[in-house]
C-alpha cells in the first residue's frame, strides 16, 4: 500500500520486483556520495568522458528554434545521413528508408523486442538492460553463457549448440562488440562463423554495434556484411559522440527487414511520437563526420586505448583476471584467484564485492551479476570513464602519434582511475 492508500498488489507482474538499471542507479548513488563529501571514483556509469564535438555543438545552438513534431521514423536529412554513413564507412549500402531514429538506441531495442513475437538470446555477460526490457514485455530471455578463456565472446558453436533442438524456434539474439562489459571484439572470421550460423536458424540478429567507432584501431567491421538479411544494426551518437545525454539512437534494417521497421514506427508513434527535432538536426552533423570529427575520434581512440591497457596490465599483475580491451571503456575483472581471502572477509558474491569496495574505497564499479553472471562468481565491470575528457582531449590534440600517449600523459590526465585501480589493488590484497 502506498501513502495515497491506493493498493499496489495490480503493479503489472512483469515489472514488479525490478529495480532502477544498474547504470543508472551507481551513478545517482555516487554523485549522493559525493554531494555528501566523500571521494568517490566514478568508474560505475558507462558515459563517454569527451565533449560532444564542437561542429555538433555549435549545429545544435543554430537549430534551437526547431519545434515542429518530425515524421516518425526519423528527419529525412537524417536517415539520409546515417545510410550514408553505412555506406562510406562500413561499406554497408541500404536506403535511407531502411533508417530508424529514436530517442536513444535503448527504447529502439524495446519497441523491437514488443513487435517481434520470439525468444531473445543474450550472450553472458551482456549490458545490464537487455534482459529487462525482454521481462517487461513477458518475452523468454534464454542466456547462453560464454568462457573466460574465450574473453567471454560468444562462439559459433555456442549458438549452434543453442539453436540445435529447436531449430527454427523465432528468436532474436543479441550481439554487442566491442562489448559492454567485456571491451573486446570479433575477428572477421568469428563474425562469419556466427552469421552462418544465425542464416541457418533464421535468427534476427539484432548487431549492437554502439561502441563501433570506439573500437581502438578504428577498424570496426558489422557482422550484417555477412548476414545481411538478417541483422539489424543498432548505435547512436551517445559513445563515440559524448552524446549520451542527448538520447538519439539508430537502427538500420535491410530490405527483407522492412516490416519490423514499419511496425515499431506504429509503436514509436502512439509512445513517444518522434525524437527531439534540435537533436535531429545536430546529429546530420555528426554522421557527416569530416576532418574534425576524425580527429577527435582519433584522439579519443588513442587515449581509450593506452590507458584500458595500463589498467588490464596493472590488474592481471595482481592476479585479477581481466582480458585487455579492443574497444569501448569497459574491462571487465574476475577476482576469482582471491575467493578464499574474500570469503574471509564475509564477501561471497559479486555484489557484496562491490557494495564492500565502495563502502572501504569508495571506487564504484558494477557486479557482474548485472551483466547476466551467476551472482557467485566475482566478476564486475570497471567503466574507465572518470577523467576530464575536455583537457585529455585538448592535450592530444597536440600529439601527433598514439605513443605520445605514454604514461606520463595517462598519470597527468587520468590519474583518477589509477588511482581508483591502486585503491582497488591494495584493497584486494590486503
Ligand atoms: N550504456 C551505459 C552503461 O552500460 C549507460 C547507459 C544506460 O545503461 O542506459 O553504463
Amino acid at each position: 500500500m502506498n501513502n495515497n492508500n491506493i493498493p499496489d498488489v495490480n503493479l503489472n507482474l512483469n515489472v514488479r520486483g525490478l529495480h532502477q538499471s544498474a547504470t543508472l542507479y551507481i551513478n545517482e548513488k555516487s554523485n549522493e556520495l559525493r554531494k555528501a563529501g566523500r571521494q568517490v571514483y566514478k568508474l560505475g556509469l558507462g558515459q563517454s568522458p569527451f565533449p560532444v564535438p564542437q561542429p555538433v555543438v555549435d549545429e545544435l545552438k543554430v537549430n534551437a528554434y526547431q519545434k515542429d513534431y518530425l515524421p516518425v521514423k526519423g528527419l529525412p536529412q537524417l536517415r539520409e545521413a546515417v545510410a550514408d554513413y553505412y555506406c562510406k564507412n562500413q561499406d554497408i549500402c541500404y536506403s535511407p528508408g531502411g533508417v530508424l531514429i529514436g530517442p536513444g538506441s535503448k527504447e529502439l531495442m524495446f519497441l523491437l523486442q514488443y513487435v517481434y513475437y520470439g525468444d531473445l538470446i543474450i550472450p553472458t555477460p551482456s549490458w545490464v538492460s537487455y534482459a529487462p526490457q525482454a521481462q517487461i514485455i513477458g518475452r523468454h530471455v534464454r542466456w547462453i553463457p560464454t568462457l573466460r578463456q574465450n574473453k567471454w565472446r560468444l562462439t559459433a558453436e555456442e549458438l549452434e549448440a543453442h539453436c540445435y533442438d529447436d531449430p527454427h524456434r523465432p528468436r532474436i539474439v543479441i550481439l554487442n562488440y566491442p562489448s559492454n562489459p567485456v571491451g573486446v571484439t570479433y575477428s572477421t572470421e568469428e563474425l562469419r562463423s556466427i552469421a552462418s550460423v544465425a542464416r541457418d536458424h533464421k535468427i534476427i540478429l539484432l548487431s549492437d554495434e554502439i561502441y563501433g567507432e570506439l573500437n581502438h584501431k578504428g577498424k570496426h567491421v558489422s557482422i550484417a556484411k555477412f548476414y545481411n538479411e538478417g541483422t539489424i544494426i543498432s548505435s547512436g551518437i551517445s559513445k563515440w559522440c559524448g552524446a549520451g545525454g542527448w538520447r538519439l539512437g539508430t537502427f538500420i534494417f535491410p530490405d527483407s527487414l522492412q516490416w519490423l521497421l514499419n511496425s515499431m514506427a506504429v509503436m514509436a508513434s502512439e509512445t513517444f511520437t518522434s525524437t527531439s527535432a534540435p537533436i535531429q538536426y545536430a546529429a546530420v552533423r555528426a554522421f557527416k563526420r569530416g576532418e574534425y570529427i576524425e580527429n577527435y575520434l582519433w584522439r579519443s581512440r588513442w587515449i581509450l586505448n593506452k590507458l584500458g591497457n595500463k589498467i588490464a596490465k596493472k590488474l592481471n599483475e595482481n592476479e585479477i583476471y581481466c582480458p585487455s580491451p579492443d574497444g569501448a571503456f569497459y574491462l571487465f575483472a574476475d577476482f576469482y584467484k582471491y575467493k578464499r581471502k574474500l570469503r574471509n572477509k564475509e564477501i561471497r558474491n559479486s555484489v557484496q564485492l562491490c557494495d564492500r569496495l565502495l563502502q572501504e574505497t569508495g571506487v564504484a564499479i558494477l557486479p557482474g551479476k548485472e551483466f547476466g553472471m551467476p551472482s557467485e562468481e566475482l566478476t564486475a565491470r570497471i567503466a574507465y570513464v572518470d577523467f576530464d575528457g575536455v583537457k585529455a582531449l585538448s592535450a592530444a590534440e597536440m600529439l601527433n602519434s598514439k605513443n605520445q600517449v605514454n604514461d606520463e600523459f595517462l598519470e597527468y590526465y587520468c590519474g583518477n582511475i589509477l588511482k581508483a585501480i591502486d585503491l582497488i589493488n591494495d584493497w584486494i590484497i590486503d
